[in-house]
């Protein structure tokens, strides 16, 4: 068997492979050594030098085209002229913290709220997806008084101090604080079973048990809804909610992390969560959230932030500003002006019976699994389950050869993770899927 991967090693650039590249990678490449040092992540055997993008292209120094099937950043396509003219022009207007009132931030809040259940009617702005993650992990301890955490084993969940620690795909030597219980992923493929939902719930219930055999108060679940690091699973729709249900009679909340099914990709709903009817006590939102400006946020319901407000207080300098304001309010425009949750379904379903037909050629696809434009295709050695890194990585590189970009996820690296801008088009489908049977046959 294949050993486990850290998330950020997955399709990592390796610096001893770089003497075979003209002089000005070279340096760009030594450089950026001597500055960012040993925290420093690039993709691909032969990193890109990129220059500029637009909808669902990217275009690099040389010129050379690529279709990004890799984003959730630029979600609704890569500088999206709406977007960027409503950040520039808020940008040339005012831009301040929330300790001003402006309309903007209070139509966005508005805006964002009517699209959860009722229940949860507070928002809490922030910049990135750590943050807020960070956030409802202390929402939730001083809301329940609790402090234990149950999270899947290959989650990744943010770089905070206390989010990496419920971030076991993170780890390259450590294991989980005795503050945290991992459980398995809900993987049919690996390990079918003909209920998914309760084997989770099971799990979920002996993690919490012991918690509070060792003495450590069950504060909550977290968990992304569409299983991103872990190497998607979305089917059944459905089977998340005998866990929180466990969650919420063991008296912890559960939070949905959104910032990966957020937005609409999962081409059902604007949330994650709402195609497995869990109700969220908390909601973790970043990525997709501004289209590439910075803008994360919290959702949830009022008696639980003030459990937190109560004993201490939360500002966020740059969090809910006007431009991110701008930026949100556009995204939501676009989402809803160019139908993109319908689109994320059709193109989806599209994307989804092609990579069938191809799997049914090429034996080493062993699994495609999919929700909307999050699309995972696993590659195993071929007749068994066994996972198979090695071609992943193979079709990685040999696809940015053909001018698309993708990257891996799961726990060993061997599932692709097909997450293009929302405005993927037919065509682009199309272009897609002829890249992948090209380097699949050459291989
Ligand atoms: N949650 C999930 C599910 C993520 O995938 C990520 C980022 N990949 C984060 C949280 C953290 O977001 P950020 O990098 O914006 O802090």
């Amino acid at each position: 068997m294949a050993n486990t991967k850290q998330i950020l090693a997955l399709n990592r650039f390796d610096a001893r492979h770089a003497e075979g590249f003209d002089a000005e990678l070279r340096s760009l490449i030594a450089r950026r050594q001597a500055t960012f040092g040993a925290s420093s992540v690039l993709v691909y055997e032969r990193p890109i030098r990129m220059v500029r993008a637009e909808g669902v292209w990217m275009f690099d120094a040389d010129g050379r085209r690529y279709l990004d099937v890799y984003n959730n950043v630029a979600s609704v396509g890569h500088c999206h002229p709406r977007v960027v003219e409503a950040i520039a022009k808020q940008a040339a207007t005012l831009n301040t913290n929330t300790r001003y009132l402006y309309d903007n931030i209070h139509d966005y809040a508005e805006r964002l709220l009517a699209t959860f259940p009722a229940a949860l009617s507070n928002v809490v702005f922030t910049c990135t997806g750590s943050e807020s993650n960070d956030f409802a992990l202390r929402l939730s301890k001083s809301f329940t008084g609790g402090r234990g955490f149950v999270v899947i084993e290959t989650a990744y969940h943010g770089n905070t101090e206390a989010v990496t620690e419920v971030s076991p795909s993170s780890f390259k030597t450590r294991s989980v604080p005795p503050h945290v219980r991992t459980v398995p992923a809900p993987d049919q493929y690996r390990h079918p079973t003909n209920d998914v939902g309760a084997r989770l719930a099971e799990d979920v219930a002996e993690a919490i048990a012991d918690l509070e055999q060792n003495g450590v108060k069950f504060a909550g679940l977290l968990v992304d809804s569409i299983f991103s690091s872990d190497g998607i699973y979305a089917d059944p729709a459905g089977f998340l909610k005998q866990a929180v249900d466990v969650v919420h009679k063991a008296g912890g909340l559960f939070i949905s992390d959104e910032v990966q099914p957020g937005f609409g990709r999962t081409g059902t709903a604007m949330w994650g969560f709402q195609r497995h009817s869990a109700e969220p006590d908390i909601v973790t939102m970043g990525k997709p959230m501004g289209n590439g400006f910075p803008v994360g946020g919290v959702v949830t319901r009022p008696e639980i932030l003030e459990s937190l407000c109560e004993t201490t207080g939360y500002f966020n300098t740059f969090g809910g500003n006007p431009v991110a304001a701008a930026a949100g309010l556009a995204v939501l425009d676009v989402i809803e002006d160019e139908g993109l949750i319908e689109n994320a379904k059709e193109i989806g379903a599209y994307v989804r019976s092609g990579l069938q037909a191809l799997a049914s050629r090429y034996p080493a696809i062993g699994d495609v699994r999919s929700a909307g434009l999050f699309i995972g295709i696993e590659f195993s050695l071929p007749g068994t389950t066994d996972p198979d890194p090695a071609t992943a990585s193979y079709v990685i590189n040999a696809l940015k050869e053909r001018g698309v970009l993708i990257g891996a996820a799961g726990a060993y690296g061997n599932v692709l993770k097909v997450r293009p801008p929302l405005c993927f088009a037919r065509d682009n489908a199309d272009f897609f899927i002829e890249r992948l049977e090209a380097a699949l046959s050459e291989r």
